[in-house]
């Protein structure tokens, strides 16, 4: 398969559709990025890292973190987290408080933010310097040093983080959070704005690609088993209401994040990550499911 060629034809296919996206307006720091940004980037098992269009630019990856957060959690409480948190897909938005009602505050799944929440909860109170740990991990996993929050960013969410608000206190209500909710939900913010560019994290998730094994060094993240769950959840979860939809259509574990980035695994194969800040109605980047959809039908590659 020649992957670059794929991604080049795709790409100018895709600039060339007129985006009927919007722009997150909610975290006001999110809508002053420029919309006609449009990277993508690919890194292979076999080595082949190409990227097009602004590949380079570093932008907010929002809930595609969520997945970081977990895995870190995974691996630390092992088994137990999903005591805390559901593996089902919930068909409601992201930042839905419905459910928890009547499931006692465990959230459906670790990608909606009442999840990452719980997640956030769990990882506080097993890290030492919760903020500082969670970055050295991301960045030993990708060996990259440039990876970092955004004070902005997080700021910016927070000033309107009245839905995280209610729901990080809703879980507490239930007895389902541990530590003190704005403590929570500093660290959550902090997560949401990491930055990274389309080859960041293209590299960061080819792990993934590999049962679980670090692609510098072999050295294991997650066990094959832990490895196979993440994807699976991607698969089941990860694009909020729409994500029967991104199976349907792209047919590969992806997480997307309301900055317009997608990141997508293709296990033995490859990661791929997609940013178009401008949303369709889902949440989900409008450019970024088009040109997967397109580039999975054409390569006649996908999980099933
Ligand atoms: N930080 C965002 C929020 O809590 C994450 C949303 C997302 O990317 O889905 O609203």
């Amino acid at each position: 398969m020649n992957f670059t060629e794929l991604v080049r034809d795709v790409y100018q296919k895709i600039e060339n559709i007129e985006d009927r996206g919007e722009m997150a307006s909610y975290i006001p720091e999110l809508a002053k990025v420029d919309p006609t940004n449009f990277g993508v980037h690919i890194s292979t098992l076999d080595q082949i890292h190409f990227g097009v269009g602004d590949c380079y630019d570093k932008f907010s990856i929002q809930s595609i973190a969520k997945v970081l957060a977990l895995i870190l959690a995974y691996r630390i409480v092992g088994d137990q987290i999903w005591n805390r948190v559901g593996v089902e897909p919930s068909g409601t938005p992201f930042n839905s408080l419905v459910q928890l009602e009547v499931e006692k505050g465990i959230p459906r799944n670790p990608f909606l933010n009442a999840g990452a929440i719980v997640v956030c909860d769990i990882l506080l109170s097993n890290l030492k310097h919760p903020k500082e740990d969670f970055i050295a991990f991301v960045r030993n996993i990708s060996q990259n040093e440039t990876l970092d929050y955004s004070g902005t960013i997080a700021q910016s969410e927070k000033e309107v983080g009245y839905r995280n608000v209610a729901l990080c206190n809703f879980i507490k209500s239930f007895g389902q959070i541990d530590n003190e909710p704005s403590d929570v939900l500093d660290f959550y913010y902090d997560l949401c704005s990491l930055k990274m560019s389309c080859k960041d994290l293209s590299e960061l998730f080819l792990f993934l690609a590999n049962n679980g094994l670090g692609v510098h060094n072999n050295e294991s993240i997650l066990t094959e088993s832990q490895s196979k769950r993440i994807n699976a959840l991607m698969q089941t979860c990860g694009f909020y209401d729409e994500s029967g939809e991104f199976a349907f259509k792209v047919g590969l574990p992806g997480k997307s994040g309301v900055g317009g980035g997608i990141i997508a695994v293709h296990p033995d194969q490859y990661a791929i990550a997609v940013w178009s800040p401008k949303l369709n109605k889902k949440g989900n980047s409008y450019r970024g499911m088009k040109f997967l959809e397109e580039f999975t039908t054409r390569s006649e590659l996908s999980i099933f």
